[in-house]
């Protein structure tokens, strides 16, 4: 799908039922996705597709901006009520921290990590005027303890497993959203939630995703 202008994305993002709430829906109307590409990027802004952002020296992605629809799937499983405390990790441009900032709101607050220091640095100052987000430089194979607990954890990239530390974070009840992915990239998003002494399942759906590093 290529819109070609932000109205028709949403539009699109509705009819085909990948945005339901209205919360979902009010975010992706409030962040412009152009905002978060480089100006020779900002052609395909609107395309439901991802945007690659960095290659390795073998040409492979690692960062992307990622595919409108698994990012608003991912934000209706995520459940992200107002005065959330969320944590993402794998910034990349920052799109999806700035939803997720828009649906915590200002009394909410989001800590986004990112492995890559160049891209961080970037995220940091594209995102400084949203008070209620902080874009770190880290490994978020470690969670971000600094903030913990979270209401709710997105890991952006594909992970081999769900990392302890994630599950530490999170407050009883709260959300993990996780792609689990092999070497394809291709791979299921799960959804759990938090139990006294665990997680459960809550949902699953197919994805892919460049890897967790
Ligand atoms: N959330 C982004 C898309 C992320 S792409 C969006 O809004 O569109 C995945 C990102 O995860 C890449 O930028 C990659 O550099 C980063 N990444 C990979 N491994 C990581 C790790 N261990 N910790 C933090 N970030 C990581």
């Amino acid at each position: 799908m290529k819109a070609e202008s932000h109205d028709e994305l949403v539009r699109f993002l509705v009819s085909s039922g990948a945005a339901v709430t209205e919360g979902v829906r009010a975010a992706l109307k409030a962040v412009d996705r152009a905002a978060y590409l480089r100006p020779d990027q900002r052609a395909e802004a609107y395309y439901d597709a991802p945007v690659i952002l960095k290659r390795d020296r073998g040409g492979r992605p690692f960062s992307t901006v990622s595919q409108p629809t698994i990012v608003a799937l991912m934000l209706e499983q995520l459940a992200v009520r107002p005065g959330d405390r969320v944590l993402e990790i794998g910034t990349a441009s920052g799109y999806n921290a700035a939803l997720l900032a828009h649906l915590a709101g200002d009394d909410g607050f989001v800590v986004t990590v990112e492995i890559d220091d160049d891209l961080a640095a970037a995220a940091a100052e594209r995102l400084a005027d949203l008070h209620h987000v902080r874009a770190v430089a880290g490994d978020g194979r470690r969670g971000y303890p600094p903030d913990a607990p979270y209401d709710g954890i997105v890991v952006t990239a594909g992970a081999p497993r769900v990392e302890a530390a994630w599950v530490d974070q999170l407050v009883p009840g709260g959300r993990l959203v996780v792609p689990i992915t092999g070497d394809s990239g291709r791979g299921t998003c799960f959804t759990y939630e938090r139990t006294a002494d665990g997680i459960t399942q809550v949902a699953s759906m197919a994805c892919g995703f460049v890897p967790l590093r």
